[in-house]
């Protein structure tokens, strides 16, 4: 009755603000809103036109005169109006004929520099936030997917998102060391549309190589190959052309961004306290991100480190669930937000 009383004058609100997708938790109803990081603008202005899944659609069917951004493409805020726009967008859009202002959690990629905390904690404020604590989108990763970070022991997490790939290591709540890259989903297209570009001569969009790399993608040898029918542009015909891809070529393109992934994680094993990569050894590694859904991506890095490897049980929620139960406990949430 307290509780439901409480909920009706406010709602805290955590936010996922990833390169790919955004996602607003909220106290005591859990994951409200899950929407592309992108925003259409009229070209060559700063005017809004549509923020997430509205503005996804207008990508690619729109006349010249509007553009599609992805404000944090990069892992950094590109642009901090844009930016704020989202971030006011996704809260209005949960926070509405509220009486007291929301106390807002926003996990950002660990890599933005003091000024772009600054961006993110102003456009909050002014989107109506009582309060705003910002929390490093790889604890709040670690807390989403259940590691015990309190503990005095080891806990390790790698974050493949869009745009980044945020490994680190918490320990009592804190981040003991951390690597952000920017390598991810994105970087897995690129170079599946670079593969196609030079096996086949053929064209294809971003849209065509995400689905590419979801149906038919893989960093392990797979017990049972797959294959696909891809549609895209005969570059020297200049026409429309199908053809067959197999999983094991596309693995052999995915090879060099999940290089530069495993470079990252060795170097962070390296960098770890002895009394830390000892607990390694028994807890493993925990993968989360839409990442973390490449097949095999939990044997290719078992392998590579000798340590056992957990893939997340929902991968793209782990950093909104874990926003939010910060914001169930105030005391937890201050000593895991940034100090200021
Ligand atoms: P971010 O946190 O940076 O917004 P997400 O964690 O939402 O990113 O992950 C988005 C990325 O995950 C995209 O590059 C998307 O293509 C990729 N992804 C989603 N599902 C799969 C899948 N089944 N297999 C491989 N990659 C996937
Ligand atoms: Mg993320």
């Amino acid at each position: 009755m307290l509780a439901q009383l409480k909920g009706l004058f406010s709602n805290d609100i955590g936010i996922d603000l990833g390169t790919a997708n955004s996602l607003v938790y909220v106290r005591d109803r859990g994951i409200v809103l899950h929407e592309p990081s992108v925003v259409a603008i009229q070209a060559g202005t700063t005017n809004v036109l549509a923020v997430g899944e509205e503005a996804k659609r207008m990508l690619g069917r729109t006349p010249g005169n509007i553009v599609a951004i992805r404000p944090m493409k990069d892992g950094v805020i590109a642009d901090f109006e844009i930016t704020e726009a989202m971030l006011r967008h996704f809260i209005q859009k949960v926070h509405n004929r509220k009486l007291i202002a929301p106390r807002v959690v926003v996990a950002v990629p660990s890599g933005i520099t003091e000024v772009e905390k600054r961006a993110v904690k102003d456009s909050a404020t002014h989107a109506g936030a009582r309060e705003v604590y910002l929390i490093e989108q790889p604890m709040a990763s670690a807390i989403g997917v259940g590691l015990p970070v309190h503990e005095p022991a080891g806990n390790m997490i790698v974050d493949i998102g869009g745009g980044t790939c945020e490994i680190a290591i918490i320990s009592l709540a804190g981040i003991v060391f951390s690597r952000s890259l920017r390598v991810g989903g994105d970087e897995f297209d690129e170079t599946i549309i670079a593969h196609m570009k030079r096996a086949y001569n053929l064209m294809i969009g971003e849209r065509t190589a995400e689905e590419i790399k979801i149906r038919c993608g893989s960093a392990y040898p797979l017990e049972q190959e797959l294959s696909m029918e891809v549609k895209g542009r005969d570059l020297s015909a200049g026409l429309p052309k199908t053809l067959t891809v197999r999983s094991e070529e596309i693995r052999e393109a995915l090879k060099e961004p999940l290089a530069s992934i495993l470079e990252s994680i060795r170097i962070t094993l390296e960098r770890c306290p002895p009394e830390l990569s000892a607990d390694l050894v028994d807890r493993g590694i925990v993968i989360a991100g839409g990442g973390a859904l490449l097949r095999g991506i939990d044997r290719l890095v078992a392998e590579e480190t000798g340590l056992p490897v957990h893939i997340a049980e929902n991968p793209l929620t782990a950093v909104a669930e874990g926003t939010g139960r910060v914001l169930q406990e105030l005391q937890f949430l201050k000593r895991v937000a940034y100090s200021r």
